[in-house]
C-alpha cells in the first residue's frame, strides 16, 4: 500500500469505482449493490418492528406516534410548543390562520441547555425547559393565558396516546437520570405545577421527525414521511393502520416513528461497521446502542473523520507520521468542519482544509489537505448512502400499501447536517431517485419543521375535536 494512494482526487465521488483508492479508505465506501442490500434488510428490521409477536426483540421499533392525519389547511388558533433533542432547545408561540391563504405565524427563542443539565437528573432538566417557557411567556406578555402546547420531544419513546409518551432510552448528548421509563408530559406537567405561577395545557407529544412532516404536510398535501438528518437521524411515514399489528383497528392510516438510528443495534449491521465506527461507539455515552446514527449523523461524523486522521497519521500516511494533542483529543475535529471542507469548490475547500489542520496544530502539505478533504467526503458520502438505504424501504413500503404503480411522495426534512453541509443534500436525493425510478420523490426542506410541528399536532387535534363537538 503507497504512500500515494490517497492522493487521487475527484470531484464527483460517486466514480469512485474508477479510481484506485487506498485500502484504508475502502472499507468506508458502500457500493449501489451494498445500498439495495441494505435497503432490503432494513425493509425487513421494519416488518419486524411493525408486527406484534416480533416487536419486542425488533432493533427498529417503529413506534406509533397517535398522529392520524397531516393538516388539511382549516387548522387555526394560537399555540405554544416546545423544541428539545435537537442542536437547540427552543420555546415556540404559532400562530395559524386559516382566513383564505393559509398562514403560519410564528416567534421563537433559543434557550441553552448547560452541560451539567444535559447530565444531570431529570428533574432538573424539566425546571430548566418550565423556567425558560416562564421566561418566554413573559416576554410575549401571555403568562396569564392558558394555551394549548406541543412537545416536541425528539427521543425513542412509547407512546400510549397523543398526550403520554413514555422514554425508552436516552440518545445523543443526553443522558439524565429518572427519566427513562417514565411518562414526559407528567415530567412536564408536574414541573409546571411546582412552579405555580402559570398554566399551560399539554395537548400532544411527537417527535421532530413528525413535526417536519405536519409542517411540510401544510404546505404539501403529498407529504406523508419526516426525515432527520442533524444531531441525530430518524424518519417517520404514514402506515396504514392494519399494518400496525401493535394497535387495535385496522381503519386509516397512523404516523409511525420508524427510530431507524437503532438499526443494527441488534448485530444487522457488522458487516459493513469498521473498528473506527466501534471505537466511537466504545467512546460514546450510550455504548450499543444507536449503531446506525453513529454512522449517519451530525454528532459523530467529525468524530470519525478525526479518528481516521489519527489512524492514517499513525500509519504515516498523513502528516509525515505526526500527530498533535488537539487532533488527539476528542471532538476536536467538528462536523462544521466537514460542511466547509467537503465541497465541491476545490480551492475553497483546501483553504478550509488547510486552515482547520492548522488550527489543530499542524502542518499540512497540500497532499494532507487533498488527504483530509477526501476523508471528509468518504465519511459524509457514506452517511448520504446509508440514508438513502433506509429511505428507500420506507418509500418501497408506502408504494406497496397503495398499490401503486408510480408513487408520487413528498419528504419533509429537517436537521443540520441535510442543510448545512454544501453535497449531502444533493448526494442523498441522487440516489434515492436513481434506487426508485418508480417513484416521483419531492424533498421538501422545512423551516424550523420540528418545533412548529408540534404546533401543527396540537392544531389538528383541536380542529379534530371542535368538528367532534359538532
Ligand atoms: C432519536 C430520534 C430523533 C433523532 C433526530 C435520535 O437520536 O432517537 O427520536 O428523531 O435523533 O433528532
Ligand atoms: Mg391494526
Amino acid at each position: 500500500q503507497s504512500r500515494t494512494d490517497c492522493y487521487y482526487f475527484f470531484t464527483d465521488i460517486d466514480m469512485f469505482y474508477s479510481v484506485q483508492v487506498d485500502q484504508f479508505l475502502q472499507q468506508f465506501m458502500v457500493s449501489d449493490q451494498a445500498v439495495m442490500d441494505l435497503s432490503l434488510r432494513f425493509r425487513r428490521e421494519m416488518d419486524k418492528g411493525l408486527c406484534r409477536d416480533t416487536n419486542p426483540t425488533a432493533a427498529v421499533k417503529m413506534l406509533p406516534t397517535f398522529v392520524r392525519s397531516t393538516p388539511d389547511g382549516t387548522e387555526q388558533g394560537e399555540f405554544l410548543s416546545l423544541d428539545l433533542g435537537g442542536s437547540n432547545f427552543r420555546v415556540l408561540l404559532v400562530r395559524v390562520k386559516a382566513d383564505g391563504e393559509q398562514k403560519v405565524e410564528m416567534e421563537n427563542k433559543i434557550y441553552a441547555i448547560p452541560e451539567h443539565i444535559m447530565r444531570g437528573c431529570g428533574s432538573g432538566l424539566f425546571d430548566h425547559v418550565v423556567d425558560c417557557l416562564a421566561n418566554f411567556m413573559e416576554m410575549k406578555g401571555i403568562k396569564n393565558k392558558k394555551l394549548p402546547l406541543g412537545f416536541t420531544f425528539s427521543f425513542p419513546c412509547l407512546q400510549t396516546q397523543l398526550d403520554e409518551s413514555v422514554l425508552l432510552s436516552w440518545t445523543k448528548g443526553f443522558k439524565l437520570s429518572g427519566v427513562e421509563g417514565k411518562d414526559v408530559v407528567s415530567l412536564l406537567r408536574a414541573a409546571i405545577k411546582k412552579r405555580g405561577d402559570f398554566d399551560i395545557d399539554v395537548v400532544a407529544v411527537v417527535n421532530d421527525t413528525v413535526g417536519t412532516m405536519m409542517t411540510c404536510g401544510y404546505e404539501d398535501q403529498y407529504c406523508e414521511i419526516g426525515l432527520i438528518v442533524g444531531t441525530g437521524t430518524n424518519a417517520c411515514y404514514m402506515e396504514q393502520m392494519r399494518n400496525l399489528d401493535l394497535l387495535d383497528g385496522d381503519e386509516g392510516r397512523m404516523c409511525v416513528n420508524t427510530e431507524w438510528g437503532a438499526f443494527g443495534d441488534d448485530g444487522a449491521l457488522e458487516d459493513i461497521r469498521t473498528n473506527i465506527d466501534q471505537e466511537i461507539d466504545s467512546g460514546s455515552l450510550n455504548p450499543g446502542k444507536q449503531l446506525f446514527e453513529k454512522m449517519v449523523s451530525g454528532m459523530y461524523q467529525g468524530e470519525l473523520v478525526r479518528l481516521i486522521l489519527v489512524k492514517m497519521a499513525r500509519q504515516r500516511q498523513l502528516f509525515q507520521g505526526r500527530t498533535t494533542p488537539e487532533l488527539l483529543t476528542t471532538g476536536h475535529f467538528s462536523t462544521s468542519y466537514i460542511f466547509t471542507i467537503d465541497s465541491d469548490k476545490e480551492a475553497e475547500s483546501l483553504a478550509s482544509a488547510e486552515k482547520v489542520l492548522r488550527g489543530l496544530g499542524l502542518e499540512p502539505s497540500l497532499e494532507d489537505c487533498i488527504c483530509t478533504r477526501r476523508v471528509c467526503q468518504i465519511v459524509s458520502t457514506r452517511a448520504a448512502r446509508l440514508c438513502a438505504a433506509t429511505l428507500v424501504a420506507i418509500l418501497r413500503q408506502i408504494r406497496d400499501n397503495k398499490a401503486a404503480e408510480k408513487l408520487r411522495t413528498t419528504i419533509g426534512v429537517d436537521g443540520s447536517v441535510y442543510k448545512n453541509h454544501p453535497e449531502f443534500s444533493r448526494r442523498l436525493n441522487k440516489l434515492v431517485r436513481r434506487l426508485v425510478p418508480d417513484c416521483d420523490v419531492r424533498f421538501l426542506q422545512s423551516q424550523d419543521g420540528s418545533g412548529k410541528g408540534a404546533a401543527m399536532v396540537t392544531a389538528v387535534a383541536h380542529r379534530l375535536a371542535a368538528q367532534q363537538r359538532e
